[in-house]
């Protein structure tokens, strides 16, 4: 699912604690940074959405499971 970024995420994101990138689901392998499912991942990174400039949209994997 993909949403327009909207400048409250990053504020909405700390409070909440939303997790909601590969570092922090269970088909992430820290080692390598690759999906274990074999899925492009570089739009559900953390990375993408802590540099500048934001990206103009987030993309939600539909496969994330909490770890
Ligand atoms: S399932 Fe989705 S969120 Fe999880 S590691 Fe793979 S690409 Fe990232």
């Amino acid at each position: 699912m993909e949403v327009a970024f909207r400048p409250e995420f990053d504020e909405e994101r700390e409070r909440l604690s939303f997790c909601f990138t590969c570092e922090d689901c269970a088909h992430f392998d820290d080692g390598t940074g690759e999906c274990l499912h074999g899925f492009p991942n570089a739009m559900h990174r953390l990375a993408r959405y802590v540099r500048d400039p934001r990206p103009a949209t987030i993309v939600f994997c539909k496969d994330f499971d909490l770890a």
